[in-house]
């Protein structure tokens, strides 16, 4: 199955310029999105992960089936102000101004081994600031993962410090 064939691109979303890649079309599809999900475990399966980081919000579509086929737990990353106990954050640069990540401090043990996953890589600077404050808490970054990566952003570039990979390329 040709999987490129059940994501939709919607030019000019959310503003002018940016191409964007839905993936909703991909989840409607019994058979794209089972494959999509064995596909996307099996990329993973040489890695001994203790927990899969999903990040907000796409990476929490994808993030708790990878950690169910790995025999790992799930620990969601957030935007500010969404989880409930206490947190820990980073700051990152967007193409105007700053935003912020924030995970819970008694997520992850430090030492263990965590895989970092999200829909699509862009310019890479929100995987960056995951993997900045997975790190910060002792945990040991073993993977990055994407469904999607647009290579011409080059944004793995920013995480060539960790072993980044991709389902599906553009
Ligand atoms: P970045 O930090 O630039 O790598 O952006 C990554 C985040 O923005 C991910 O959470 C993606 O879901 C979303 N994103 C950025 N660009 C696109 C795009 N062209 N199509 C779909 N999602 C995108």
């Amino acid at each position: 199955m040709e999987l490129k064939d059940h994501i939709r691109e919607v030019p000019d979303f959310p503003k002018p310029g940016i191409n964007f890649y839905d993936i909703t079309t991909l989840l409607k599809h019994p058979q794209a999105l089972s494959t999509c999900l064995d596909r996307f475990a099996a990329l993973f399966e040489d890695l001994a992960v203790d927990k899969v980081v999903g990040i907000e919000s796409r990476g929490f579509l994808f993030g708790p089936h990878l950690a169910c086929n790995l025999d790992a737990g799930f620990v969601p990353v957030r935007k500010p102000g969404k989880l409930p106990a206490d947190t820990r954050h980073a700051t990152y640069d967007l193409e105007y101004g700053t935003d912020q990540l924030e995970i819970h401090r008694d997520a992850i043990a430090p030492g263990e081994r965590v895989l970092i996953v999200d829909d699509v890589i862009a310019t890479g600077g929100t995987a960056e600031a995951t993997c900045q404050l997975v790190a910060s808490g002792g945990g040991t970054v073993v993977g990055v993962g994407f469904v999607i990566e647009l290579t011409f952003l080059s944004g793995r570039d920013r995480l060539s410090a960790y072993d980044t990979r991709a389902l599906i390329t553009y």
